[in-house]
C-alpha cells in the first residue's frame, strides 16, 4: 500500500523516556500535531513540558523512543537538519542586545542560510514587516519593548522559513499589557497554516486557537483531546484540579 496511508507532514513524539540522573522526567510521552495545526501543551510548573520540546527538536536525546517527521524517524539523522526545520521561540528572547533588530534576524540567516549581506537584510526586513517592526529595524533591542522584542524573537525564527515553530512560554516574562499583541501573531501564523506546538500558560490561547491541548503532569500526558473536551470534560482529578487552579 502507498504511503498516503499515514498523515504527512506532522511531528511526532512516541513513547518519549528522559531522565536527568535519578530523575525521570519523561515517562512514556506520545505527543503528535498534524501538518498546519496548533498543539498547545500545559500542566503544571516541573512537569517536563520544556523538556518535552527540547527532545523534540533534538537539543537532548531521549533515552527511550522515537521523533517522527512526516511519519519518518529523525533520530539517526544529523540533529542540526531538524533544528533548522523547527523554530523556537522562548520565554527569554534572547537577542543580541548589542546588535540591531535587523541584524538580529539578519543573522542566522547570513550565517546558517548562507544568504549574502543585501538579500538576508531584505528578507529580515520584510520579515520584521510580517510582525509590524519594520519601522523598529536600525533599533537595539533594548529599546523595544518586551513584547516587541517577542515579535522580534518570532520574526528571527520564521526567517529561517521552519516547517515547524515551538513556542515555550513566550508570553510568560511580558508585562500583562503586552501579552495581547503576542498571542495575537501567534494566533495569526496559527490561522496562517503553520504547524505549532506550543507550551503555554495561557488557557484563552489553548481553548480558542489551538487544535489539541494536551494536559501534561509528573512526566506523562494524563490527557490529550480537543479543547472542548480538556477545558470543559475533564475526565481526570488531576486535569480538574488544574484548570480550577489557573482559571
Ligand atoms: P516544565 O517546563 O514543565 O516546567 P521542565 O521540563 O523544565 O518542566 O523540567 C522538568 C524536570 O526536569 C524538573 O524536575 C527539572 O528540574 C528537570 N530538569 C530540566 N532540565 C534539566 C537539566 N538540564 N538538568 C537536570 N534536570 C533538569
Ligand atoms: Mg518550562
Amino acid at each position: 500500500m502507498s504511503e498516503s496511508h499515514f498523515a504527512s507532514g506532522s511531528l511526532e513524539a512516541k513513547g518519549i523516556h528522559l531522565s536527568f540522573g535519578s530523575n525521570h522526567v519523561l515517562r512514556g510521552i506520545d505527543l503528535r500535531v498534524e501538518k498546519g495545526r496548533t498543539a498547545s501543551v500545559i500542566g503544571p510548573s516541573g512537569s517536563g513540558k520544556s523538556t518535552l520540546l527540547r527532545v523534540m527538536n533534538r537539543l537532548i536525546e531521549p533515552d527511550e523512543g522515537d521523533i517522527l517527521l512526516d511519519g519518518n524517524s529523525v533520530l539517526r539523522e544529523n540533529p542540526d537538519e531538524l533544528r533548522r526545520r523547527i523554530g523556537m521561540v522562548f520565554q527569554q528572547f534572547n537577542l543580541f542586545p548589542h546588535k540591531t533588530v535587523v541584524e538580529n534576524v539578519s543573522f542566522a540567516l547570513r550565517k546558517l542560510r548562507k544568504l549574502p549581506k543585501d538579500q538576508a537584510r531584505s528578507e529580515a526586513l520584510a520579515q520584521l514587516d510580517l510582525v509590524g517592526l519594520k519601522h523598529k529595524a536600525d533599533a537595539r533591542p533594548g529599546n523595544l519593548s518586551g513584547g516587541q522584542q517577542q515579535r522580534v524573537a518570532i520574526a528571527r525564527a520564521l526567517a529561517m522559513k521552519p516547517e515547524v515553530m515551538f513556542f515555550d512560554e513566550a508570553t510568560s516574562a511580558l508585562d500583562p499589557e503586552l501579552v495581547k499583541g503576542v498571542l495575537a501573531l501567534m494566533a495569526d501564523l496559527a490561522k496562517g497554516g503553520m504547524t505549532m506546538v506550543v507550551v503555554t500558560h495561557e488557557m484563552g490561547f489553548s481553548r480558542n486557537v489551538s487544535d489539541t491541548v494536551t494536559f501534561m503532569d509528573r512526566g506523562v500526558v494524563v490527557e490529550t483531546g480537543a479543547p472542548e473536551q480538556v477545558f470543559d470534560s475533564p475526565r481526570t482529578d488531576r486535569l480538574q484540579r488544574f484548570l480550577s487552579d489557573v482559571l
